[in-house]
């Protein structure tokens, strides 16, 4: 997992440093289109000591440092000595799905950051404060679940099922796939479609030539 390192370091204060974390609170940016530098801007418009997340994840899969993850952050009233956050670019109060390559991103980051926070509870700013934060249609219990299978199977203590193992290795032995998956990752809509097209072409072209064959011995 890559964490692209900003020029954010400077901030307007010193930052304090965390003595406990018990949450890793989960916000959308309520903003479409915006970077961990727009973040950074807006917060410190607000007076504040600059970006208040800890991380910032694009809509296409970038994972942005924000504040150093063992700060007192500026994300979630009453929860800053207490937590760290992970905002995602985005306002999923209105668009209506998260695309997978952000979804993925936000995944392997509370991964990672469970390793380093096992005791911290992965929770959606609205858990803790009235706020429509991070919106309706992020896909929370998604995440949760996913971030829980890839901890079992880190941990050996869960297998991906024999059956889905089966189908990633009958993928790469038709080449259909170069590398190893996670049988559980999350798919983006389009390699589906593009996968089903593709199948679509290869049985027309094999319609043409039975039909090319039945003309020839007719
Ligand atoms: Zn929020």
């Amino acid at each position: 997992m890559r964490i692209i390192e900003t020029s954010l370091q400077k901030f307007r204060n010193k930052l304090t440093k965390r003595s406990r974390t018990d949450y890793i609170v989960l916000h959308h940016a309520d903003w479409p289109k915006c970077s961990v530098y727009d973040i950074h801007r807006s917060h410190l418009a607000r007076g504040w000591a600059g970006i208040g997340y800890a991380y910032f994840v694009s809509k296409d899969g970038q994972i942005y440092r924000g504040r150093p993850h063992d700060a007192v952050g500026a994300h979630c009233e009453g929860y800053n000595s207490v937590s760290l956050g992970i905002c995602a670019e985005g306002d999923y109060e209105d668009e209506w799905q998260m695309p997978s390559e952000q979804k993925n991103a936000i995944i392997a980051l509370l991964v990672e950051l469970k390793k380093v926070y096992p005791q911290a509870q992965i929770v959606g700013h609205r858990d803790l404060i009235a706020t429509s934060c991070p919106g309706k249609n992020y896909p929370f219990n998604e995440i949760l679940q996913a971030v829980k299978t890839k901890q079992q199977i880190e941990e050996g203590t869960k297998v991906a099922e024999r059956w889905k193992v089966n189908i990633i290795q009958k993928g790469k032995d038709l080449e259909l796939l170069n590398q190893d998956h996670d049988p559980d990752d999350v798919a983006a809509k389009w390699f589906a479609v593009e996968l089903a097209i593709r199948l679509k072409e290869e049985i027309s072209e094999v319609k043409e030539t039975l039909n090319k064959i039945r003309e020839a011995l007719s």
